[in-house]
């Protein structure tokens, strides 16, 4: 009986990934692949003979074509190989189910059709980002949102927290059929942060190594900076606190606890 099991490669080759993921990846009948490099695409090779790349789905030069039907389609690759009762593998970069909806959607519909199919955590951009700088997020908490989501939607912003902007380099790009925002766009971003945040405020842009040669981007400017730096298909924006957490008076009082109890 067919099976699906997606994995993540992590960001950087072959360095970030689980065993279990690895030993799934050797022993499937056939290997889907979403990778950034072609050394990851020859690593994956080389675990297995099928291994097919979900790239060619994407738009092809001068083609226009919303990215929805793309992931549709690899969907579709997808689900066709578990209902030719093969076990299938869909190894996506990163974490195969963070800002990534491809294996969410062959999941829920591998089992839907009545077959067995999970997820194996990997190793996120942000997991990276977290490591590189030096931060730990659960010091004062943080929220992630996907940029253009963060514009179109009543997002709000917690002042105290850290803010990871997912896909900066698409924020405002609603139709799905391009692969850079403009800068009239970033603009309207950096003015609509500018409710919550000074335009000095200090973020990061952030691009994780993908090979071990490599070093991550950690690039510090100002926000109102944001409009003129080169922005990636790999780029992702932290936006570190920009003030001090305030303690819940109420809730101290409800505990019982003042605020010398908190050490
Ligand atoms: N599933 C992936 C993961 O777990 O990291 C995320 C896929 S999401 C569609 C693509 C976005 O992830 C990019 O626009 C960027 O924000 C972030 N990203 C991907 N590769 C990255 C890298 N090498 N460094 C920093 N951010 C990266």
């Amino acid at each position: 009986k067919g099976q699906l099991i997606c994995v993540g490669t992590g960001i950087q080759l072959a360095g970030q990934i689980g065993e279990l993921s690895v030993s799934y990846i050797r022993l499937a009948d056939v290997v889907f692949s979403l990778v950034p490099d072609g050394f990851t695409e020859r690593w994956l090779a080389s675990l297995n003979d099928d291994v097919r790349s979900l790239q060619v789905y994407y738009a092809q030069a001068d083609e226009i074509k919303n990215r929805r039907e793309t992931y549709q389609q690899m969907v579709d690759a997808i689900l066709t190989e578990v209902n030719a009762n093969k076990i299938v593998v869909c190894a996506l970069y990163g974490h195969p189910g963070v800002f990534s909806c491809v294996s969410h959607m062959a999941i829920e519909q591998a089992r839907l059709q009545g077959f067995k199919a999970k997820m194996l955590a990997g190793v996120s951009a942000e997991a990276c980002l977290w490591a590189d700088l030096g931060i730990d997020p659960g010091r004062c908490g943080h929220q992630s949102y996907e940029a253009t989501q963060f514009m179109l939607y009543q997002h709000q912003p917690d002042t105290s927290a850290h803010v990871v902007l997912w896909q900066i380099a698409l924020a405002g790009e609603h139709t799905l059929t391009q692969f850079c925002t403009t800068k009239a766009k970033i603009q309207i971003l950096v003015e609509h942060l500018s409710q919550w945040y000074n335009p000095t405020h200090k973020v990061v842009i952030y691009e994780a190594a993908n090979l071990a040669v490599q070093t991550p981007r950690i690039e510090w400017i100002t926000l109102a900076e944001l409009v003129n730096v080169p922005l990636t298909t790999i780029s992702t924006l932290l936006i570190p606190p920009s003030k001090a957490l305030t303690l819940n008076n109420k809730m101290l009082a409800r505990l019982a606890i003042t605020e010398a109890d908190l050490g």
